[in-house]
């Protein structure tokens, strides 16, 4: 790790839901269960795995959307873990979120105009005349002709309306801003522009960004590091190019032996059986070894430890030697 400032600090984090089975009868489901991370200022940190394995949760509990199960969250040197209330307010004003759909985000019933107003409207920020200069401030910084503010949002195409969302995550003058499958929806095309965009942004106004996606290759390309997630866990995390190019963990090696490469001699195939268990019933031991090619007894039994392997590297794998 580098000596910049770190801007958030996960410790042990933990968000369990309660949830209802048949017969009337609860469980507990385990979206993110003990996750220890750091996000540098400035940072794009990439956040990557299946569907359910709870990067979306564990993105929306660093917003605090959630009353925190376990754990600590610290944000810019201040623990936020069990703010409430105003100050809770106050800290949300500094972490916005983009989400993945940005059809089903917008208000399908208000002009884009009022969607930018929103936001100072809520937290009483400026005059009138005040925010109108800030929402055609806002269109500038994000491309968005001024022409689009008197239409609805579906009068507008996905990538358009990902920009409002952008925009409107902008307003309040955020330090960190969770991107939640910012570009899966949206065409080829319009991905890399919207992730240019982004990539702009962050320079301009020194944004730290938690990247969460399922697509390897987009993440290689656009964050710093990258955190692999299974089952509420992180199971590696490493130097962008140093996970891509030599993955530890075998689930990282399957999903990166699923990605297409072009021109490139492709990586040998790590094929996983089954589907992702349920987090309600997680498998004991190694979360991982009801899928895993290379399971042993241990696996089973006992959970392994999540260990630097290499400087920056770590991986929780027992078939994986420490670092020392
Ligand atoms: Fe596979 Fe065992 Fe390593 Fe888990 S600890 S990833 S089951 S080899």
């Amino acid at each position: 790790m580098s000596d910049s400032k770190i801007l958030v600090e996960m410790q042990g984090v933990k968000q369990h839901f309660t949830v209802k089975k048949s017969r009337g009868q609860k469980a507990t489901l385990y979206a993110v269960d003990g996750v220890d991370l750091t996000i540098e200022q400035g940072e794009t940190f990439g956040l990557v795995g299946e569907s359910g394995c709870g990067k979306s949760t564990l993105g929306k509990t660093l917003l605090r959307l959630y009353p925190l199960t376990a754990g600590k969250i610290i944000f810019d040197g201040k623990d936020i873990s069990t703010l409430k209330g105003k100050e809770l307010t106050q800290f949300r004003c500094q972490a916005q979120m983009i989400f993945q759909d940005p059809s089903s985000c917008l208000n399908p019933r208000r002009k884009i105009r009022d969607i930018l107003l929103e936001p100072y409207r809520i937290h009483n920020l400026y005059t009138s005349q005040e925010r109108e200069e800030k929402v055609l401030e806002l269109c500038d910084m994000v491309g968005l002709s001024h022409i689009y503010l008197d239409r609805y949002p579906h009068e507008m195409s996905g990538g358009q309306k990902q920009r409002v969302g952008i925009a409107r995550s902008l307003a309040l003058h955020p330090k960190l801003i969770i991107c939640d499958e910012p570009v899966s929806a949206l065409d080829v095309s319009i991905q890399a522009q919207v992730i240019n965009l982004l990539q702009d942004l962050q320079e301009k106004l020194d944004l730290t960004y938690l990247f969460i996606s399922h697509n390897l290759s987009v993440v290689e390309h656009c964050c710093r590091r990258i955190g692999v997630m299974y089952l509420g866990h992180i199971v590696e995390l490493a130097p962008a190019g140093t996970l891509c190019q030599h993955p530890l963990h075998p689930y990282t090696q399957a999903l990166l032996s699923a990605v297409p490469t072009i021109g490139e001699s492709p990586r040998e195939k790590v094929v996983l059986t089954g589907d992702l268990p349920s987090p309600v019933s997680p498998p004991s031991g190694c979360p991982f070894h009801t899928r895993c090619p290379y399971a042993s007894e241990v696996c089973r039994i006992q959970r392994p430890e999540f260990a630097e392997a290499a400087p920056g590297h770590w991986v929780a794998c027992h078939q994986v030697k420490q670092f020392s």
